[in-house]
């Protein structure tokens, strides 16, 4: 996956197009991500054993492809690429400035 957490990424679609935001967690898996402070619904918590019920808002995970990454050397919002070093590390680039956006892709 090319969205990973710590990444700060663009919201393409949905109720939340055009606002930024911190990726706090990515599932590879199944191809999401939650961003901090976006995506919000309201859980709505049951009252239990005294203590009332309440509402409380919680990020919802959103589909990668409807993110785009900001490239933290050009602030632009850009498309990765990968590329690998002598050693075999593969790290991600920016395709704009081509910098590095991350120390080596942790591997599997
Ligand atoms: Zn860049």
């Amino acid at each position: 996956m090319k969205i990973l957490k710590g990444d700060n990424v663009k919201v393409l679609i949905g109720k939340d197009k055009g606002r930024e935001g911190l990726v706090v967690k990515s599932m590879p898996k199944v191809g999401k991500i939650v961003i901090k402070g976006l995506n919000l619904f309201k859980k709505h918590i049951k009252p239990s054993q005294g203590r009332p019920g309440s509402i409380i808002e919680k990020e919802r995970s959103l589909t990668v492809s409807k993110v785009a990454l900001i490239c933290p050397s050009c602030k632009k919002t850009v498309r990765v690429a990968y590329q690998i070093d002598k050693s075999g590390e593969k790290s991600r680039i920016c395709r704009k400035c081509k910098s590095v956006l991350d120390t080596p892709v942790v591997k599997k």
